[in-house]
């Protein structure tokens, strides 16, 4: 297949690239780089087989050729980065989504949406089935990022039932792994550069509240599954292995031998308390389940981290 990867300089962007390739399909990275880097596709420079084209998909997408499928991955992915880039997030989940899917259209070109669990915002069910529609305060500092996967969620089903485009929807729970920007907040980043700086990790509120960590090369199989596949409606990929903040702090500081403990910070606004997602549907549609634990993962990640602070 020719592939379309937006947000293809991203994190999770970078590595769906990489696994295509490995594939054997033919694959275009399209990036603004607001968020994404030309580092995480560096050693794809000189492959034949890859293109990298900077650009912003909120603006219209023109491309040459045929073209199989689009995974649309383009979004800041952080809260610090809603933050930061509000309107933006808005815009790349509502405009940048009804252009991909007008491309794919266009194309005949199968259309994989990235979404996310912040879809269902602070759970009101645990852990989190496809079937709950969710608890999102759409006026609060994050609910820039949640009403845009929502829309852009719509778009693609509007598509999918207007258009008959290919549709597939992947609701994406927290993945850590290399590549993740040393400076984007997100608890993974933070905790292992202030454990190898020997700070103490800033845990926000008591750190009570959970979240389930997914190791990248997992998530990637489940969504590599879950575009072969014919299911059009939405598929949670994540680890269950829920555990809280704390606890997360406490593994972190272990396995890099910090001595340097905890420090407690406020919690953001609408922080969610608890996520977990229920994979039943994966498991049963995909015969997806993840495979790398906690500790194996974050002794990768750990690894890759140092090796960024070194150079
Ligand atoms: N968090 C924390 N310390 C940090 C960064 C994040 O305690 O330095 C907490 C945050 O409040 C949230 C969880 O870790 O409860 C995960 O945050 P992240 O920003 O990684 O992503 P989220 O799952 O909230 O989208």
């Amino acid at each position: 297949m020719r592939i379309l990867v937006t947000g293809g300089a991203g994190f999770l962007g970078s590595h769906l690239c990489d696994r295509l390739l490995a594939e054997g399909h033919d694959v275009i990275a399209m990036d603004n780089l607001i968020t994404g880097s030309t580092d995480n596709i560096a050693h794809l420079a000189g492959n034949r087989r890859f293109q990298f084209i900077h650009h912003d998909v909120t603006n219209y997408i023109y491309l040459k050729g045929d073209l199989d499928a689009i995974l649309h991955f383009a979004s800041p992915a952080s809260p610090i980065d809603y933050l930061e880039l509000p309107i933006q997030t808005l815009k790349v989940g509502s405009l940048g989504t009804h252009n991909a899917l007008g491309l794919a259209l266009a194309k005949g070109a199968r259309f994989l949406l990235a979404s996310t669990s912040e879809v269902y915002g602070d759970p009101m069910v645990h852990p989190q089935q496809e079937s709950y529609w969710g608890n999102v305060n759409p006026i609060g500092p994050r609910g820039v990022y949640d009403e845009a996967k929502r829309f852009a969620e719509a778009m693609t089903m509007a598509y999918h039932r207007s258009h008959g485009v290919d549709t597939r929807i992947v609701r994406i729970f927290n993945t850590y792994g290399p590549r993740m920007r040393l400076r984007d907040g997100r608890v993974v980043p933070n905790f292992v550069s202030q454990a190898l700086r020997h700070e103490p990790l800033t845990v926000y509120g008591e750190g009570r509240q959970t979240r389930s960590f997914c190791y990248v090369s997992d998530l990637v199989d489940g969504i590599y599954r879950l575009l072969l596949s014919d299911e059009t409606e939405p598929v949670n990929i994540g680890n269950p292995a829920e555990l809280t903040i704390y606890d997360f702090a406490t593994v972190i500081n272990e396995l890099t031998g910090n001595p340097a403990g905890i420090r407690f910070e406020p919690l953001p606004v609408d922080d969610p308390k608890q996520r977990q997602p229920d994979i039943s549907k994966a498991r049963r549609i995909l015969g997806w389940e993840p495979k790398v634990d906690l500790r194996t993962g974050m002794t990768q990640t750990v690894e890759w981290f140092r090796n960024q602070l070194t150079v």
